[in-house]
C-alpha cells in the first residue's frame, strides 16, 4: 500500500511507500476529487497501473468506512452527496484523531 500527503500518525504503522498525491483523481470513497494538501491511501501497483484503476481513498474516508457506522458518519441514514460524505468523514476524522 502507498500513502500521499504528509506523513500522519494514527496509522502510521499500517504505511508503507510515500507517493505524489493524484490531485485530481477522484476517492473511490467520497467520489470528491483529490486536492493538493489532502492525504489517503493508494492500493495497487502505481508504476503498471493508471490512476484510475488504482484504488485512491482520502485517509478520513477509510476510517469513515470502517468505524463510521458506530459515530453516526456512515451512510444508513440514506444516500449523501459526494460533499456531504467527504465532510462527514472530516469532522468524524477531527472527533477520532484531534489534532492529527
Ligand atoms: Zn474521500
Ligand atoms: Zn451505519
Amino acid at each position: 500500500m502507498h500513502y500521499f500527503g504528509e506523513k500522519w500518525e494514527p496509522a502510521v504503522d499500517t504505511l508503507t511507500v510515500p507517493v505524489a498525491t493524484p490531485v485530481g483523481a477522484r476517492c473511490d470513497t467520497c467520489r470528491t476529487p483529490i486536492y493538493d494538501g489532502d492525504r489517503g491511501y493508494i492500493t495497487g501497483d502505481i508504476t503498471t497501473t493508471p490512476y484510475g484503476s488504482l484504488d485512491i481513498d482520502h485517509r478520513e474516508c477509510v476510517v469513515m468506512l470502517r468505524v463510521g457506522h458506530g459515530h453516526g458518519a456512515c451512510g444508513c441514514n440514506g444516500p449523501r452527496e459526494p460533499e456531504q460524505m467527504r465532510a462527514d468523514a472530516v469532522e468524524l476524522w477531527a472527533r477520532l484523531y484531534p489534532g492529527h
